[in-house]
């Protein structure tokens, strides 16, 4: 591979970010003025100009032209969950027969795709197909290699012709702008003049799966679905525990190196990587960034673990659950509040003053994460992650915040006006009644059962899906936290004793929501906490299509609207949007296991039993015994006739399920009813593996799949 860089010669740091058109690189190639003023357009206190966009569309051209790249393409997240691009060359002709290479201010700010095809739920008929992409400038520009080509992307938004948002970009900007618009609020009340502006962080770390390309191939479903819909376990699963950060095998570290080159030429800082809890599962960590950038580079980091997997004969799965009965993936999302002068709001300071801060907006957090666990529970809403949460596996459905004995217990003693404690490391905490407690160092411990937990310095939600974009739970939470920090603005703002009010604003939020209601630091698997948690009266919703239904209450409506978020409208297009990829998920699946049941299961099985019923009957003849040969035979020919009555009840129920036209009514008929008939029909199926000789089997099994590499 022509593009694949060896950094046993070559110093990372010699080729880190060659591909990224970083601040750095706009820094050297931009005049002092035009690099300023970007600066100010990335930090929300100005519009870009054209004229501004015409110079920085030059360097990038020229820029990019220099590595070699042919074409540029806005990148853009559409509904999909993926992300889309739309190639133009540079190529301009001069009627001479040769070209030039062009690149405008306008083609970079602005793009047109026909993207009618693209999920709008209703906000755009097909005839009405025009939408737009505009550059997203707090996102860098970055190329794209394969070993045939340079692509020059633009991280964009994508809008209608109306201005409605068509993807999860605009409304995760529109999200940051509002935390950051409540967040400053209260610093100015706290009395803090410098600050302009409060961002959000976020680091993700990317849970997936590798196979051997071979065994892939042979499977349908994984093809088709990212999923195994049959697959018996094999006699080991992770029980042993001897995966999880265990020594790297010698092709997943080819592999892996490959994969952190491709990050880091992009300035993707790859930092983390480890064997995970299930056989053949892995995890990947970039160094946290601003949002969109980190909501970006996700994108990039789950198609490289792809296409870095192809090279090696490998595929690399992102599904929540690519096979039952083993370990799914998550993704998990850390994230914090800062401000541009290096602030960040969730690190205890050193004074009361600046603790008092941090203990302001851990609170806000508190509050906001249970008021909208319903929201938040509805931001990772999935199929595929609807076998991970609610189904006896991590994170539970419920939604609750660790927060760690010390701190749990400077909230408690807070909230119960208690003067003086002693932290867990024994040194005495002073509560004065107008000032807030000088804190301990590292106020977190660890927790591996939580949702949502405060480890440190930022807090980790937990519940996202490993295959989906990290957008729109940013977008949530990050709403949810401005409401909250709103009303505690309104409060601070007209109070004159402002230690007093934030003693009472804590106090009144944390017994609230905190104590005895969000706040958990036990064991989150427990069956006892999933009785607790309705005895405190937590939601506890299992399924994708219940936890949608939250999208369209006048709650969150309101609370979308207040902030300018999204609209009405944009709401209700995205709840339809989520119902439909729902139902047609499952579809596919269903689909794939009626063909896999009836046209390599069925003929395989039935091929083995008429074998063995030929072979008792050959024993029988000569007088032997043949009463383990027809016994089998029997069995499987029982266990054939109940695939086959189990994939026509599934086939019928999938018929039924197609034909409701309400979108709504329909993602439930596939929920409750294809669901439980796909589970009927793979019980055979997986009973019939364990069953029938290895050759007459027509797929490579979990042993295959899990265990080799
Ligand atoms: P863990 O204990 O979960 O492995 P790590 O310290 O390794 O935690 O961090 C995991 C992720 O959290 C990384 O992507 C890291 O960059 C990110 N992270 C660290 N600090 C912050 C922060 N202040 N805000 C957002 N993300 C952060
Ligand atoms: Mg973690």
């Amino acid at each position: 591979m022509s593009n694949v860089i060896d950094f046993t010669k070559t110093p990372v740091a010699d080729f880190y970010g060659i591909n990224s058109f970083s601040n750095s690189v706009m820094r050297e190639r931009l005049p002092k003025n035009i690099y300023r003023e970007i600066r100010a357009v990335q930090g929300g206190e100005k519009e870009l100009s054209l004229e501004v966009a015409e110079v920085v569309a030059a360097a990038m051209r020229e820029w990019a032209i220099s590595k070699g790249a042919s074409h540029y393409t806005h990148w853009f997240h559409p509904l999909t969950g993926l992300t889309a691009e739309k190639h133009d060359s540079f190529i301009a002709p001069t009627g001479d027969g040769k070209v030039i290479m062009e690149f405008s201010g306008k083609e970079l700010v602005k793009g047109e795709p026909d993207a009618s095809s693209f999920p709008s739920g209703g906000l755009r008929a097909t005839f009405e197909a025009r939408g737009y992409t505009a550059w997203d400038v707090t996102s860098p520009a970055f190329l794209k290699q394969d070993p045939t080509g340079t692509t020059l992307c633009i991280p964009t938004a994508f809008i209608s012709y109306y201005g409605q948002a068509l993807d999860k970009k605009v409304p995760l900007l529109k999200s940051i702008d509002a935390l950051s618009k409540q967040a400053i609020r209260v610093l100015r009340a706290l009395g803090n003049t410098k600050t302009k502006r409060v961002i959000t962080s976020v680091g993700p770390e990317q849970e997936y799966f590798l196979v051997d390309k071979e065994y892939y191939d042979q499977r349908p479903d994984l093809m088709l679905t990212g999923r195994t819909v049959f697959g018996s376990m094999p006699a080991k699963g992770q029980e042993m525990e001897d995966h999880y950060f265990g020594a790297i095998k010698e092709r997943v570290a080819g592999f892996m190196r490959e994969l952190n080159t491709e990050l880091w030429k992009v300035g993707i800082a790859a930092k983390t990587q480890h064997n995970e809890v299930a056989p053949n599962q892995f995890e990947i960590a970039p160094i946290f960034t601003n949002t969109t950038t980190a909501v970006d580079a996700n994108q990039v980091v789950m198609e490289t673990i792809k296409n870095v997997a192809h090279r090696h004969g490998m595929e690399g799965l992102l599904h929540e659950k690519p096979f039952a009965g083993v370990n799914g993936s998550g993704k998990h999302n850390n994230w914090s509040m800062d401000t541009d002068d290096g602030m960040n709001l969730f690190n205890p300071g050193a004074d009361p003053a600046s603790n008092a801060q941090f203990l302001l907006f851990v609170a806000a957090a508190i509050e906001a994460v249970d008021r909208y666990a319903l929201l938040l529970r509805s931001s990772v809403a999935t199929s595929g992650n609807e076998h991970r949460l609610g189904a006896n596996e991590a994170p539970p459905a419920i939604v609750s915040i660790f927060l760690g004995g010390a701190l749990t217990e400077i909230f408690d003693n807070i909230t119960e006006g208690r003067s003086a404690t002693h932290s867990q490391s024994g040194e005495l905490i002073k509560l004065g009644v107008s000032s807030l407690p000088n804190l301990p160092k590292d106020v977190s411990d660890r927790n591996r059962t939580s949702p949502f937990a405060f480890t440190g310095n930022k807090f980790e939600f937990r519940m996202v899906g490993s295959a989906q974009s990290i957008a729109t739970p940013n977008t949530y939470l990050n709403v949810s936290v401005a409401q909250v920090l709103s009303e505690f603005a309104d409060k601070l703002e007209k109070a004159t004793d402002k230690n007093e009010a934030i003693q009472s604003i804590i106090k009144e939020s944390y017994s609230k929501h905190g104590k005895n209601k969000v706040v958990f630091n036990g064991n989150g698997y427990s069956d006892e906490w999933v009785r607790e948690a309705e005895r405190r009266g937590l939601p506890n919703v299992k399924n994708t299509v219940d936890s949608l239904t939250v999208l369209t209450s006048s709650e969150t409506i309101s609370l979308f609207e207040t902030h300018k978020v999204f609209t009405k409208e944009e709401m209700e297009s995205r709840y339809h949007i989520y119902l439909e990829k729902y139902s047609k998920q499952i579809n596919i699946e269903a689909g794939v296991m009626i063909n896999m049941a009836r046209r390599y299961i069925f003929p395989a099985v039935t091929a083995f039993a008429g074998d063995l019923a030929d072979n008792a009957a050959s024993l029988s003849s000569i007088g032997a015994n043949n009463a383990p040969q027809a016994k089998r035979a029997k069995h499987i020919a029982d266990l054939v006739a109940e695939l086959y009555d189990e994939t026509a009840k599934l086939d019928a129920t999938l018929t039924e399920a197609q034909s409701i036209e309400d979108a709504f009514a329909q993602a439930q008929a596939y929920s409750e009813k294809v669901r439980p008939a796909m589970d009927a029909v793979r019980a055979r199926g997986d009973a019939l593996e364990k069953l029938v000789a290895k050759d007459y089997w027509p797929f490579p099994g979990y042993e295959e799949l899990l265990f080799k590499l």
